[in-house]
């Protein structure tokens, strides 16, 4: 099974993904737990190009070709392997927030997205947890944990607001295989909402 956590920054998403890992490990399940941007050598390379250094260094449509790259290398060396191989593979993040990151800021660039998916991506995951969580907490914890390397997560509440809608949509057009999750409470609250998918 192929299983994507999705949320704005600071949602939670990552401490959920590693917990559901976990959960799903500890019931004898062969796990592999990864991220985007990122989860294969070549793909962590491409996030060091994306998400460092000057925020003009690319225009949006080339950080889409190379947010697809990193995916395209993150599937076939990481995810299809591992699925192949009768694994779970948990990802924390996948096309989803491209659809929602570059759709929200360009979204006139939502086409292109998603061209570039059905071409070199054509995966979708069979389970999505979509993390949904009050922008003005997510903003604050994802800014206290900001170390300043991720320009990416020096972002305003007007559009941790609009990233939210996204994935709130995303959800409604996909109810088949994404779950909205209330990220609003206690940690362990919802690990064990999530556990129940296992
Ligand atoms: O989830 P994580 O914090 O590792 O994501 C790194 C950064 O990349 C986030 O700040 C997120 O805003 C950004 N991102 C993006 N477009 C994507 C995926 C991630 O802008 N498609």
């Amino acid at each position: 099974r192929f299983i994507t956590f999705e949320g704005i920054d600071g949602s939670g998403k990552s401490t959920q993904a590693r917990r559901f890992a976990e959960a799903l490990g500890g019931r004898g399940a062969d796990v592999i737990l990864t991220r985007e941007p990122g989860g294969s050598s070549g793909a962590e390379e491409i996030r060091q190009l994306v998400l460092t250094g000057d925020p003009d260094r690319w225009s949006a449509e080339t950080e889409i070709l190379l947010f697809t790259a990193a995916r395209r290398d993150h599937l076939e060396k990481t995810i299809e392997p591992a699925l192949k191989a009768g694994k779970t593979v948990i990802s924390d993040r996948f096309a989803d927030s491209t659809r929602v990151y570059q759709g929200a800021t360009r979204g006139d660039l939502r086409a292109m997205v998603d061209r570039l998916h059905t071409l070199m991506i054509g995966r979708e995951p069979d389970l999505t947890f979509i993390i949904d969580m009050d922008p003005a907490t997510a903003l604050e914890r994802g800014l206290a944990r900001n170390s300043g390397e991720d320009r990416f997560e020096d972002f305003g509440l007007a559009f941790q607001e609009t990233l939210r809608h996204g994935f709130l949509a995303l959800a409604k057009a996909h109810p088949n295989r994404c779950v909205l999750i209330d990220g609003n409470r206690p940690v362990d609250q919802i690990a064990s909402e999530i556990a129940a998918y296992a």
